[in-house]
């Protein structure tokens, strides 16, 4: 399936980078592809969430989707434009680089590789471009005003990622 591309529905970022938020998909995509990663390529399900939910594109900048043996951050919506959370800051949200792990991990433990490729291929080209201490890096639940929120799910560790962001540094 296409998705309609629609930059007009869009809002166009006007202040520069300085949060990287991380969620996982199943929070908002209700289509079962959104709810569990396996080896096939699942964004088409995520596309669908779009158009039922009439979103002027993914409401993520990347998503980590698993294809065949590995895990690929795919672009979903340019990071020239912000993504539509009314439950975090806006001072946040305007500033933020939203990034989702396909799947939902209340219930699954995130694989090392999964936690390897966000930091390497995402977090730290992130860090380094937009100048910024990995301590901006936050798990949707630490900035939203919503009390019950899980994502990015109980299961994904911020002492994991903070390690592996370590790891592949960018000097
Ligand atoms: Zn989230």
């Amino acid at each position: 399936m296409k998705i309609p591309l629609k930059p007009s529905m869009l809002k166009v970022r006007r202040k520069g980078i300085k949060w990287i938020i991380i969620h996982h998909t199943s929070e908002m995509y209700e289509q079962p592809e959104a709810r569990i990663d396996n080896p096939k390529y699942q964004l088409p399900g995520l596309f669908k969430g779009v158009l039922e939910m009439k979103q002027g594109d993914i409401n993520y900048h990347y998503v980590i989707d698993k294809i065949q043996e590995d895990y690929v951050p795919i672009v979903c919506r340019p990071f020239s434009f912000i993504c539509e959370w009314d439950d975090i800051n806006a001072d946040i949200n305007e500033r933020a680089l939203h990034v989702a792990l396909l799947g939902n991990y209340d219930f699954k433990i995130p694989e090392k590789r999964l936690y390897d490729i966000l930091a390497y291929r995402v977090l730290n080209p992130a860090l380094k471009l937009f100048r910024i201490p990995p301590s901006r890096i936050k798990l949707h639940n630490e900035v939203t005003n919503n009390k019950d929120l899980t994502c990015p799910g109980d299961f994904v560790d911020a002492a994991v990622i903070e390690a592996m962001v370590r790891k592949f540094v960018i000097k």
